[in-house]
């Protein structure tokens, strides 16, 4: 109850329950990527993740049964992109709180026990109707609520060496829903922050963001095209990232996050480009030789 009544206060008036020092480690020792992180981060990403667990309302479905520490576990990969960012609206940010607004469209999270298969329609170029059954881990839909699989975010810690985290990958889908018309589908692109990568004008961002992707964009489906076509090794990453950009865009945020350094090494380009999107004016992290 009084969770309810914190939520209609300014941020800044909020006094959300702290996180129990003991779960805190857990979760970190869980996902190396978090526990890599220095303590300065560390301590950025609890602040985030107590007022994103108020701020946000979990729901178990089928008879699943959401515990503290799985809302700890999904807060802490939800905020960790968010932890250098810039505003929303391109602006640095002295309180970090504000960078929530990058998911304010929302408030309910769906976990689900396991993947949910879901009935698609199509219709092709030619006006044929497809009808087909989609796997999915996670769902994210503009100014609704967010779905995840608890059964693939268990597996994050261990998933993270193939650069594969489902909850980075809804809540970017959520970042490049920012701008979006009702009923438009998101491209992957998100809204920049201000002197992105050195630019001096929004276009010119844009620009250099649009290029940039599709040229990686078009190298992964050539990967990927040519391993199916002629039976050669599949590329590292999740060939789901050929389906459109905006699934390329949060398929390889997953990765940049979770496996930064195999990331570097298939994806040189998209290091400086995602580096000026989630860390604009900062230094790139210190290398890790742990991966
Ligand atoms: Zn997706």
């Amino acid at each position: 109850m009084l969770d309810l009544i914190q939520r209609w206060l300014p941020r800044s008036l909020r006094r959300p329950t702290t996180i129990p020092e003991a779960l805190w480690q857990r979760t970190l020792t869980a996902h190396p990527f978090l526990a890599a992180l220095e303590q300065a981060e560390q301590q950025r990403l609890r602040l985030l993740c107590t007022h994103f667990l108020l701020e946000k309302e979990f729901h178990g479905a089928n008879g699943l049964e959401v515990t503290d520490a799985m809302a700890v576990a999904i807060a802490a990969q939800a905020c960790l992109p968010l932890l250098h960012m810039h505003g929303v609206s391109g602006e640095a940010v002295a309180d970090p709180r504000r960078l929530l607004d990058w998911y304010g469209d929302f408030v309910g999270i769906v976990v689900q026990p396991g993947a949910v298969v879901a009935k698609r329609k199509r219709t092709d170029g030619a006006g044929v109707v497809h009808q087909y059954d989609e796997v999915l881990a996670g769902e994210a839909m503009d100014r609704g609520p967010l779905m995840l699989s608890w059964d693939d975010v268990a597996h994050a810690g261990e998933w993270a060496q193939q650069g594969h985290n489902v909850v980075i990958h809804e809540f970017v889908h959520k970042m490049d829903m920012q701008e979006l018309q009702l009923g438009d589908a998101p491209g992957g692109a998100p809204p920049l922050p201000d002197g992105f990568m050195s630019t001096r004008h929004r276009t010119e961002a844009r620009a250099l963001w649009q290029r940039t992707m599709q040229t990686s964009y078009d190298d992964f489906r050539e990967a990927v095209s040519m391993a199916e076509r002629f039976g050669g090794e599949p590329p590292w990453l999740d060939d789901y990232a050929a389906q459109d950009p905006a699934e390329f865009f949060a398929v390889t945020c997953e990765a940049f996050f979770v496996n930064r350094n195999r990331f570097a090494l298939e994806f040189p380009a998209l290091i400086p480009l995602y580096d000026g999107f989630f860390r604009p004016g900062q230094e790139p992290p210190p290398a890790s030789a742990e991966h």
